[in-house]
C-alpha cells in the first residue's frame, strides 16, 4: 500500500482520494478500457481532487466515467466538473433525485451563483456491470441510507465499494430522507452473501473486518428499530477535520 499524502493506492491502479470537511473520499480506478471515479465529492473540494488526480497522472478530462453511490450532495458535488466529458452514472432511484433537483433529499447546493443543472447519463440497476479490462465492477442495489445507494463489488480482490451503507466498525449511518432503516438490514444481510476481504467506505477508515463490520451495522440498525438504549447505536457524524454532521 503506498501513500502520498492524501492519496493511498489500495490495490495495484486503485486509489483513495481522501474528502476533506464534509467531502466523502473518492476512489478512482485506473483501467485498460476506461479510468472510473467513485463519487466526486463536494464541489468546495475540487481542486483538492483536481491536484490530488494529477499526482497518480491523470487530469480531469482522463477520468471516463463517475459513478455516484448515492444522491447526497457530498457525494455529487464536484460531478459538474466531468459531466460534460464523462459518463455519469448512478442508479436509477438516485438519478431521479440528481436529475429532477430534489434538494430535499440531495442537500445539494454549490456556491456558483449560475448553477448548473447535474445530469446522471446512465441510470444503474443491480447487476449492472463496468468492465474496465483489469478490473470488472458489478453494481449492487443496496437500498437504505437513501433509496439510490448501492455498492460496488470487484470480485476478484473481493473489495466492496459502500459508499455511506457500510463503515468501517459497524457505525450505523444516518438513515436520510428516502432511506428506511427496513431495507438498510435486508441491503446488509444481502451484502453478506458475497465474500468480501475489505470494505472501501465514503468516509473514515477502510474496513479489514467486513464480516464484523457488518454484523455489527444490522445489530445496531435492529437496536435503532426497538429503541433499545443497552446497544450502541451510534449514528455515524463525522468529525474528522472539523467535519459537519454527515448527511
Ligand atoms: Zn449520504
Amino acid at each position: 500500500m503506498e501513500k502520498n499524502g492524501d492519496i493511498i493506492e489500495l490495490q495495484p491502479d486503485i486509489f483513495r482520494i481522501k474528502g476533506h470537511g464534509t467531502s466523502s473520499h473518492s476512489y478512482i480506478i485506473k483501467g485498460d478500457y476506461a479510468n472510473l471515479l467513485i463519487d466526486s465529492g463536494v464541489d468546495i473540494n475540487f481542486p483538492v481532487l483536481q491536484k490530488s488526480l494529477l499526482k497518480i497522472g491523470l487530469k480531469i478530462k482522463d477520468i471516463d466515467i463517475v459513478v455516484n453511490t448515492h444522491e447526497h450532495f457530498d457525494h455529487i458535488g464536484a460531478n459538474r466538473y466531468f459531466q460534460d466529458h464523462a459518463l455519469i452514472a448512478a442508479h436509477r432511484f438516485a438519478a431521479t433525485k440528481i436529475t429532477l433537483d430534489d434538494r430535499y433529499v440531495t442537500l445539494y447546493k454549490s456556491a456558483d451563483l449560475n448553477e448548473i443543472p447535474l445530469k446522471v447519463h446512465l441510470w444503474l440497476e443491480s447487476k449492472s456491470r463496468f468492465d474496465l479490462g483489469n478490473y470488472s465492477l458489478n453494481i449492487i442495489h443496496t437500498p437504505g441510507h437513501t433509496s439510490g445507494s448501492i455498492c460496488i463489488y470487484e470480485p476478484v480482490r473481493k473489495i466492496l465499494f459502500t459508499g455511506d451503507t457500510v463503515f468501517a466498525g459497524g457505525t450505523l449511518s444516518y438513515i436520510a430522507e428516502s432511506g428506511s432503516v427496513g431495507d438498510y438490514i435486508n441491503s446488509i444481510l444481502s451484502l453478506g452473501t458475497r465474500q468480501i476481504l475489505e470494505i472501501y467506505p465514503g468516509h473514515g477508515e477502510i474496513s479489514r473486518n467486513p464480516e464484523e463490520d457488518m454484523e455489527k451495522a444490522v445489530k445496531n440498525a435492529k437496536a435503532f428499530l426497538k429503541n433499545e438504549d443497552d446497544v450502541e447505536v451510534e449514528i455515524t457524524r463525522f468529525k474528522e477535520d472539523g467535519m459537519l454532521p454527515n448527511p
